[in-house]
């Protein structure tokens, strides 16, 4: 076969024509024979068997019954005509309803002839009917080709309007079966395919559209599900192999005087194993000559912060600087002051740098880091202004990495000659599978140990009808010296009405708790930066005992005095949401609490998403469940990924092979970097034409 028939435009083939290549392109993104081959159903009927009337269930899904129509007939109503059919297979009687199209349905059945009908059926009034069945006579049906199962493939509105129906989308695979008989290049080398025993792709591509058997289907899409992950690990992880090969970064060949001062006399507590473990992994990099690309994930309180600062160390002690960059004033504020603390007894200049740092505070900034003089930077945005210029940046530290885009990080790329190492660290738990094909270009570090001696957070799910004994609970709280947060949701498309909750909320909290014997603090999006730094900073030395807020706290602040945190409206936040929330809490030596405010409305994702949290505190677990309910595509940073572009395969449920694909190609690329291997041979060729047809996606790079 010609290998290029399949890059032939869609309009060749026969049956298709310019009106309806038209639709395919704007509708489904076909462009070729070979984008229509990839259109994957998204289910299958089951057509081996065949019902008898009276064994239908009232909940039956899609039913095929061979069986006679006895009697036909128009019935008025109010709401207009519909045709009925009094259909019968010698079990029972049913009736066939049809709603358009009469006058021609009514013209061409054939009374008392065997027809084989499918259809889902409903029980009304007593009767099982079928609306608009699909109907074939019986003698055609037995001489039309066949398959087991029938694909019902990925259709819009538009397109079932314009009249390509499922059928017609099935005959129109026919015909390209018909056109390129049925011959594809295989995709796979001889090696994989034999051990992992999957079938040749063209029987793997038959039976996907037209399946033989249950059995075959599961064997293609297998198959398919399988080349699929293999050509994008094989991509991420090529890519990262060149980056390491070519790539040079800075070696820090010397672990110095600072960081094994530092270890020895100053850390503040015993290092969890979970962050020896990670510092390791990052001291490696370093060590090496490549630039280090990696992401950090640690659950909230896990310890990221004294990782970044140690990994910081060894860039100072082999004559480097560093930088932290946060995505928000406050918490770049809470990072400057917690790093400056642990450096105290060091040798070493740490400068803020955000957009509210005064001019002559700036020009000193921009003159010490040219000179070498300033050794760690921590900032927020104001960090990738131009006029900021290192002397030498050695290691560029991203806190919270979902807030910053791939641009922004390849932008820290670019204040140097050689890349600066980057290490990406972020609290929102990623499950490793995503991370996996998300991040396949990054190496990654997982902190899955809190610190000893913290007490789980424990939380509770209340109905709003029960806030009075809420309200009881926080006097109690505050009365033992604690203190509160009190989060209302801020979701954009109503951000008037959250803004009235949140202040007829923080009316209430505030009749309830009035001045002077407690203090409130409020912070909302609303309030210019300042303001908010202002309320902000009360919270966190105590002066205010209850914090009103909306979202603006989810990320990273720390306040280990407050140990309750009540989420108002709870059912209207995600999960990856509520888990940061409940993170700002549990941070210090007592007991602390989450309350999730409910009304007594909820839908079963929302149940779902409060039994989760009462149940667990591990942000990976949380992470996984939200996956399954949400599916890849919200998870947040993976919109730009590609992720969703998955022809066949699912991230989620398709974990296992997912595995498989990486260690495969991880395995040959290990052996054979480049695919020069003759077995090999077939992958390079593959891989190239996915490429060059696009029809791979660019992850991040
Ligand atoms: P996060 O990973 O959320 O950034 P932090 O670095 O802010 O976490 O650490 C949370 C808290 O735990 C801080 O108060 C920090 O001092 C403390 N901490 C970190 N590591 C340890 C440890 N190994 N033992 C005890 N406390 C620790
Ligand atoms: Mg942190």
């Amino acid at each position: 076969m010609n290998p290029n028939i399949l890059q032939t435009p869609i309009d060749y083939l026969k049956g298709v024509g310019p009106n309806r290549a038209d639709l395919l392109r704007s509708e489904l993104g076909i462009h070729t024979y070979q984008d229509f081959i990839n259109l994957f159903p998204n289910r299958y009927i089951d057509k081996t068997r065949y019902y008898k009337i009276n064994e239908l269930q009232r909940n039956n899904a899609d039913v095929q019954i061979v069986g006679k129509i006895v009697h036909i007939k128009t019935v008025s109503q109010q709401k207009g005509k519909r045709l009925v059919a009094r259909f019968t297979d010698g079990t029972g009687e049913m009736e066939l309803v049809w709603f358009r199209g009469q006058k021609w349905i009514k013209d061409h059945l054939k009374l008392n002839t065997p027809y084989v009908i499918f259809g889902k059926c409903n029980w009304i009034g007593g009767v099982f009917s079928m609306p608009h069945p699909e109907m074939e006579l019986m003698q055609e049906h037995e001489q039309s080709l066949r398959t087991a199962m029938q694909a019902v493939y990925p259709s819009t509105e538009k397109l079932s309007n314009k009249g390509i129906t499922n059928r017609v989308v099935i005959k129109l695979m026919q015909q390209l079966f018909i056109e390129t008989k049925g011959q594809f290049i295989e995709t796979l080398s001889r090696p994989v395919l034999s051990e992992l025993k999957l079938i040749p792709k063209n029987e793997a591509l038959f039976n996907v559209h037209f399946p033989k058997s249950q059995e075959m289907l599961a064997k293609a899409q297998y198959r398919l599900k399988f080349e699929e992950l293999f050509y994008i690990q094989l991509q991420l992880i090529t890519k990262n192999l060149i980056r390491k090969n070519k790539i040079k970064g800075f070696t820090f060949d010397q672990v110095g005087d600072l960081f094994n001062g530092f270890y020895k006399d100053h850390l503040p507590f015993n290092l969890t194993n979970a962050q020896k473990r990670v510092i390791k992994e990052i001291r490696n990099d370093l060590g090496s000559n490549a630039q280090m690309n990696r992401l950090l994930q640690g659950d909230v309180g896990s310890g990221k912060t004294i990782v970044a600062l140690m990994s910081m160390l060894l860039a100072i002690d082999n004559g480097f600087q560093a930088c932290i960059m946060a995505p928000t004033e406050i918490l770049a504020i809470q990072h400057f002051n917690g790093i400056s603390e642990l450096v105290k007894p060091l040798d070493i200049n740490v400068k803020l740098l955000t957009g509210s740092t005064k001019t002559s505070e700036r020009k000193i900034i921009h003159e010490e880091l040219e000179s070498g003089e300033l050794h760690i930077l921590i900032g927020t945005h104001a960090v990738l202004e131009d006029k900021v210029r290192f002397k030498n940046l050695g290691l560029a530290i991203i806190d919270e990495q979902h807030r910053f885009g791939v641009a922004q990080r390849a932008k820290l790329w670019h204040k140097n000659e050689i890349p600066p190492h980057i290490l990406v660290m972020t609290a929102t738990p990623i499950p490793r599978t995503l991370a996996m094909s998300l991040y396949g270009d990054l190496d990654i570090s997982v902190i899955d140990e809190l610190p000893p001696g913290r007490k789980p957070i424990k939380t509770v799910h209340r109905y709003d009808t029960n806030r009075l004994k809420v309200f009881k609970f926080i006097r109690d709280e505050i009365k033992k010296g604690r203190q509160i947060y009190i989060v209302y949701p801020l979701i954009q498309e109503s951000e008037k009405m959250d803004y009235k909750d949140l202040m007829d909320g923080y009316e209430s909290i505030a009749r309830e708790f009035p001045m002077p014997d407690y203090q409130i603090s409020i912070v909302h999006g609303k309030m210019k930066p300042a303001d908010k730094d202002y309320e902000m900073n009360r919270f966190l030395k105590g002066e205010t005992q209850i914090m009103v807020a909306t979202t603006v706290i989810e990320v990273g602040v720390n306040v280990p005095n407050a140990s309750v945190m009540i989420i108002e409206s709870a059912e209207r936040f995600g999960l990856s949401q509520l888990h940061q929330l409940r993170g700002r809490v549990g941070r210090g030596a007592e007991q602390s609490f989450c309350i999730l405010m409910t009304s007594h409305k909820l839908t079963n994702d929302s149940k779902t998403r409060l039994e989760t949290m009462v149940r667990t505190n591990d942000g990976f677990e949380i992470a996984e469940v939200d996956l399954k309910l949400r599916g890849p595509g919200d998870i947040m940073g993976t919109q730009q990924s590609g992720v969703l572009n998955l022809k066949i395969a699912d991230i989620v449920r398709d974990n296992e092979i997912l595995k498989t694909a990486r260690f495969y190609a991880m395995r040959i690329l290990k052996e054979d970097p480049s695919l020069q291997e003759e077995q090999n041979k077939i992958l390079r060729y593959v891989y190239a034409q996915l490429i060059k047809y696009k029809n791979i996606w660019n992850y991040i790079s």
